[in-house]
């Protein structure tokens, strides 16, 4: 048989590029990682080749005694993991993941309240151009002006007078930890099924440096591949069993045909990973990290959004140095650090242009990078942000070149897929 480099020497070009791409940049787009070898090979194996419809023990086709124990791994290392009694780990992605919650809790026109988009939510939480907010009625609390932290306040007046089926906590930009203490007990009092999407910070709850929200939510849904660490997908917990019943009809039949075997196998080996106890030193140091560069960018004159960061991202408004997020995205790319442009809250800036970078620490901090490093990068950043004000959007080449070195250097000293 050829191998991949014989048989389509095109494609396989394009995938060593954007191997060296992973090896000689620094990754900073807050939603990716690095997953192990051991992942890599559980995701490019023969499990590929299987259909798999249903639940294991419950499949519509023969032959599948062995997807079955991969598929059984999962789930139990995810209950584990997150202190759950029932996973669904079929989801193809975090956007399935929560629309399975949507199908199994809500009618078509139903209300929901989630995170605003403009303060960090996520397209699959109500935006108008996503099924979410096509179909259902959602509604949008936001950060307040002052500390950009959620507006509980709001979020209670929302509830109260509208009366969501469902009320959402968790998004895509948020630097800080939720009360979902309080989330539960609003909905609580409204009657609403209280959801967390934990897609960001799922690897932080998984190494105990954030707070679980199965102790709060009845029902969690996840992606696995970003501080979690794994394959690409999704994956809903929950600790209610009737309600577990519900969202399984809603992934298979409801949304999905056959399950992605291989992927499950690789959430498998990634949560395994996850249990270990590395993993909770890893985890602890995505949160250092991201204090020192978010410490870093301060002191060299950048504002953060909220004032800092709970979590592994931040905000960083660029507005202090006369720049936007398209610029710098562009700039910083040319340096050889990838990030990407991200409004703020309250923004002025078109969402093509945008005040802000969101920057987050789980890709670097496995590669090895730890407070040293950060403060480094967080430097380079001020370099060529610095730059941007001083010589507008076109930037300064010297000084990128510079830094490029530098980022090159970096990232020799910790080789991944070496
Ligand atoms: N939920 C949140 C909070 C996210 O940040 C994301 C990804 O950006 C998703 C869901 C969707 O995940 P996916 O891209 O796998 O569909």
């Amino acid at each position: 048989e050829k191998s991949l480099v014989e048989a389509d020497p095109e494609l396989a070009s394009a995938i060593g590029d954007e191997l060296k791409r992973q090896q000689e940049k620094i990754e900073l787009i807050a939603s990716e990682n690095i997953v192990s070898k051991a992942v890599l090979d559980a995701q490019g194996s023969v499990l590929t080749n299987k259909y798999a419809e249903g639940y294991p023990g419950r499949r519509y086709y023969g032959g599948c005694e062995y997807v079955d124990v991969a598929e059984e791994l999962a789930i139990k290392r995810a209950c584990e993991l997150f202190g759950a009694t029932f996973a669904n780990v079929q989801p193809h992605s975090g956007a399935q993941a929560n629309q399975s919650v949507f199908m199994a809790l809500l009618q078509p026109g139903d209300t929901f309240l989630g995170l605003d988009l403009s303060c960090g939510g996520h397209l699959t939480h109500g935006s108008p151009a996503n099924q979410s907010g096509k179909w259902f009625k959602p509604l949008g609390y936001k950060v307040r002006r002052q500390d950009h932290r959620i507006d509980m306040d709001e979020v209670e007046a929302l509830a109260k007078e509208h009366k969501p089926k469902i009320i959402i906590a968790g998004g895509s930009a948020y630097p800080r930890i939720p009360d979902f203490a309080r989330f539960r007990a609003i909905a609580d009092e409204v009657g609403a099924y209280f959801m967390v999407d934990m897609a960001h910070f799922a690897g932080l709850v998984a190494g105990g440096v954030h707070p679980n929200p199965l102790d709060f939510a009845h029902v969690v849904t996840t992606t696995t591949h970003k501080t979690l660490r794994g394959p690409r997908g999704g994956m809903v917990l929950s600790r209610d069993e009737a309600l577990g019943k519900k969202i399984n009809s809603a992934v298979f039949p409801g949304l999905q045909g056959g399950p992605l075997m291989h992927v499950i196998a690789a959430k498998a080996v990634a949560f395994g990973e996850a249990l270990k106890p590395e993993f909770k030193i890893y985890a602890k140091a995505v949160v250092e990290n991201a204090k020192v560069l978010a410490e870093t960018l301060h002191a060299g004159g950048l504002d953060i959004v909220s004032g800092g960061t709970d979590t592994h991202l931040m905000l960083v408004d660029l507005r202090p140095k006369g720049t936007n997020g398209r610029a710098a995205e562009k700039a910083l790319d040319r340096a050889y650090i990838t990030c990407n442009k991200n409004s703020i809250p309250f923004d002025t800036e078109k969402y093509t242009i945008t005040s802000g970078i969101r920057l987050g620490t789980p890709a670097g901090t496995t590669r090895g990078f730890g407070a040293v490093e950060f403060k480094e990068i967080g430097n380079l950043i001020i370099e060529v942000v610095d730059a941007l004000g001083k010589k507008g959007d076109e930037g300064d080449a010297e000084v990128e070149a510079k830094v490029r070195a530098r980022v090159r250097e970096l990232c020799s000293r910790f080789p991944i897929y070496a």
